[in-house]
């Protein structure tokens, strides 16, 4: 069983789902509740997982 977590550029903090899609709104919630002077926009967040999240097992 793995997962996928992805680190907040802004605080560190690492976020984990159980897909991208769930990953998504993990990040957009992080962002809106946590750093709201720096939240962005759908894409963006979508581009920051493809190109930064990344597998991890829960073994
Ligand atoms: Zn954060």
């Amino acid at each position: 069983m793995t997962k996928r977590v992805i680190e907040c550029n802004v605080c560190g903090e690492p976020l984990s789902a159980a897909n991208d899609g769930e990953l998504l709104s993990q990040v957009q919630r992080h962002y809106a509740s946590e750093h709201e002077e720096a939240a962005f926009d759908e894409d963006q967040a979508r581009e920051m997982i493809e190109r930064e999240a990344y597998d991890a097992g829960d073994a």
